[in-house]
């Protein structure tokens, strides 16, 4: 008998604190978006008891795996004081650049890196696991970085390779370089990352010629990026470089801030075209994690993860969505010029329709750009 794991099983990982704790007003992470995405898939019925699991909490020693132990004492003083000396306010990047201090920043983060770390056993023999709170790809070694604290993604892959795996995929769609992944694997041989991100946007880095250690591989694309290039990217390199690794994990960083329904980046896709990306990905390792990351407009967050669910399990998206959907949908808010009057698809239905515009030359001239791996 094989004992090559087979991916037969799905499992959605959630926690009440995602709920309960939000961050400070004003911060453009101040919406609901995982509790979204939870709610959202309740009123559809795509969440079976048997598929949805409770998020446990790191433990100090499990974030301590990666973060250093003065940043994790740090973090929980920050929360339980709600407030820290200045000194260790610059020191670790807390209450500064969007790294705000508020009600739960400790616990929830801990959640977020705790549901990956439960992915990883979820999945062992074989499976597919969606967190959306993870895929906190910015957070780093000794301090918090884009709105991130603790390193989820990085957590859970140390998880794989303490369990002795020693080839693994992690590939970011978020709109941002995912900086914090890159830094934590520089020089390891046994993981890839691959990061497809707009180019010329915070944190700046991840250019093409960046290779970290060797095992790293950046995909800049212009602005107004949309579905008929991603797709063109992942046939062209992005798959057949995954392929070439063979890994016995797969992480998919499923950041939903390059729809074009999202604020903070200048990419177009539609959730369709990211969820035919995602879906390709899946069949490529027989683990696969899929956390969350970016994503600043609550309609787009909820319906493009629940979308990702969706897909994952092969089930059908009924247009327009069902009522208990749709009324969902319509109590969400949004303090932001674009949550004013929000556009009728937003309520009704869950896929957007595709972006599809000419394929650019500039797209065409990447994959040459991209080495394959030298194995
Ligand atoms: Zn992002």
């Amino acid at each position: 008998m094989s004992a090559t794991p087979i991916q037969t099983k799905r499992f959605f990982i959630f926690g009440e604190i995602f709920r309960q704790t939000r961050y400070a007003s004003r911060h453009v992470l101040s919406i609901p978006r995982v509790s979204a995405c939870y709610d959202l898939l309740c009123a559809l019925a795509w969440l079976p008891p048997e598929q949805s699991h409770k998020s446990p909490e790191a433990t100090m020693a499990e974030l301590q795996r990666y973060h250093t132990k003065d940043y994790v004492e740090a973090v929980y003083q920050a929360e339980i004081n709600q407030d820290l000396p200045e000194h260790l306010k610059n020191k670790y990047n807390i209450g500064r650049q969007g790294n705000p201090i508020y009600p739960g920043m400790f616990h929830r983060p801990a959640t977020a890196c705790g549901g990956g770390l439960l992915a990883v056993d979820l999945t062992w023999h074989g499976g597919i696991a969606h967190n959306p709170a993870g895929g906190t790809h910015h957070a780093q070694k000794d301090h918090a970085s884009g709105f991130c604290f603790f390193n989820e993604p990085v957590l859970t892959i140390l998880k794989w390779l303490d369990k002795g795996l020693k080839r693994i995929v992690y590939l970011d769609f978020d709109a941002h370089h995912g900086d914090g992944v890159q830094n934590a694997f520089h020089d390891d041989s046994r993981v890839l990352t691959i990061s497809i991100h707009e180019a010329h946007r915070w944190p700046y880095s991840g250019l093409i010629s960046d290779f970290a250690g060797g095992l790293a591989r950046n995909i800049p694309v212009p602005k107004d990026f949309h579905d008929a290039e991603l797709l063109f990217l992942m046939n062209a390199c992005i798959m057949p470089l995954i392929r070439s690794f063979q890994p016995e994990a797969l992480y998919l960083q499923c950041g939903v801030d390059a729809l074009a329904d999202d604020p903070q980046s200048n990419l177009m896709l539609s959730n369709n075209g990211l969820w035919t990306a995602i879906e390709a990905a899946t069949h490529l390792a027989p683990r696969i994690i899929i956390g969350g990351g970016g994503g600043y407009n609550p309609w787009s967050v909820a319906r493009g993860w629940a979308g990702i669910w969706g897909k994952i399990n092969h089930l059908p998206i009924a247009d327009p969505l069902p009522q208990q959907a749709c009324d969902f949908l319509a109590q969400l808010e949004w303090r932001h010029s674009r949550g004013r009057n929000p556009p009728n698809h937003w309520f009704k239905t869950l896929a957007d329709r595709p972006q599809h515009s000419k394929m650019r030359d500039v797209i065409r001239e990447l994959p040459p750009l991209i080495p394959p791996l030298a194995l």
